[in-house]
């Protein structure tokens, strides 16, 4: 057999900006934990970033959402509606706090919650709304916040896949009541481990801060009036999401110019349907994702495995959540169920070259 050429990642970061330098800065001055200048540094940029008031940095993603539930004072007895199409991390946050997940189905052209879904799953109980922008493309937002703001309930993003995607010409990540990102390994930006509040309310950041904080009291120290947690993010992961931040532009441009090249290497392939972008919306393609339906001659686990003999590594969608024991419900989502057989993320590192682009579409296209 010949060799099919060197392994392509389905998505590796680049740390080749000022990380080194800044990381290093932080292990001279000995300033490692979270406390140290690069903590608030991160925090007001990616708060100009997004353009809102407030930015809290947080230790991952995962906590970032539950904080985010916790400072609107979400608990047992409450429901929020969440896609089912979704990283785990969405429902298990809601989960934390004792609420209940109500799970609502994707829409088939953007793959994210389906706005027109959403009444039918509300009911009394109902707190939060809480849209994902899947792979990268925002979920369609005005129809979720009007809904949301005529009965009553708040809207939180999680925006842990989509850093820099446009809603209408406006940074995603700016229209909840509080919004969340990721800076896991493989997110647009990484900081090893990682997480941000986003928020235009001085009250919810102020609520966000003491709470991260162990609910310290801002001005008396060590009384904790609240029970709060520790989700802090070091100066360390600071000190990388400051680096990586000043590149984004270039990591989105990167991400846009990949997706460009997939399309039209792909788009014309019978059975292969290329990653949606709606017209109001600017994807940032976190992860390139095509759909592979009957007419392709090969089931998509089958493309998977016939990609990694090809040193090419790809992932499956995720499964629906309300199909997984913890929150099996015995409902029928169909459009994420057939989105989620269908679905697979390619390569989409910034750092693959257009060589390894086109080595993973003729692969594809030689399955025909
Ligand atoms: C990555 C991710 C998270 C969780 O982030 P972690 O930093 O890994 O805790 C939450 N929601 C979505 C949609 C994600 O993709």
């Amino acid at each position: 057999m010949s060799d099919p050429g060197p392994f392509i990642p389905v998505a590796a970061p680049d740390l080749s900006g000022n990380e080194l330098a800044y990381v290093t800065d932080c292990v001279r001055s000995g300033w490692v934990s979270s406390l140290g200048r690069y903590v608030q540094s991160f925090e007001s940029e990616f708060a100009a970033f997004c353009g809102v008031r407030h930015a809290v940095a947080v230790c991952n993603g995962t906590a970032a959402l539950h904080l985010a539930l916790a400072v609107l004072d979400v608990g047992p007895g409450d429901e929020v509606i969440v896609p089912t199409l979704t990283f785990i991390a969405t429902a298990n946050a809601v989960h934390y706090t004792g609420a209940r997940p109500v799970f609502a189905d994707s829409e088939a052209v953007t793959w994210n919650i389906d706005p027109a879904a959403i009444p039918g799953r509300m009911s009394a109980r109902t707190r939060v709304i809480l849209p994902v922008h899947l792979y990268g493309h925002p979920a369609h937002l005005q129809p979720i916040l009007q809904h949301a703001a005529r009965v009553g309930v708040a809207v939180v993003e999680d925006a842990a896949e989509a850093h820099g995607a446009l809603y209408g010409g406006r940074k995603v990540g700016s229209f909840g009541r509080i919004n969340t990102f990721s800076f896991y390994g493989n997110k647009i930006l990484t900081t090893g481990e990682g997480g941000m509040l986003t928020t235009d309310d001085d009250e919810l950041a102020a609520k966000a801060r003491q709470l991260r904080d162990h609910g310290m009291s801002p001005e008396r120290r060590y009384w904790h009036p609240i029970i709060g947690f520790n989700y802090r993010m070091t100066n360390l992961q600071a000190a990388l999401g400051l680096a990586q931040l000043e590149r984004v532009d270039q990591f989105i441009q990167r991400k846009r110019a990949l997706a460009d090249q997939y399309r039209s290497l792909l788009g014309g392939v019978p059975g292969i349907v290329t990653a949606p972008e709606a017209q109001w919306a600017r994807s940032v393609y976190w992860l390139y994702s095509v759909l592979v339906t009957e007419e392709f001659p090969l089931t998509r686990d089958d493309l998977i495995g016939y990609l990694r003999e090809q040193e090419i590594d790809s992932r499956p969608f995720f499964h629906p959540i309300h199909q997984m024991p913890p929150y099996s419900t015995g409902e029928s989502l169909p459009v994420a169920e057939r989105l989620a057989q269908q679905g697979i993320n390619l390569p989409s590192g910034v750092g693959l070259k257009d060589e390894d682009v086109q080595r993973v579409a003729e692969a594809i296209r030689r399955c025909r």
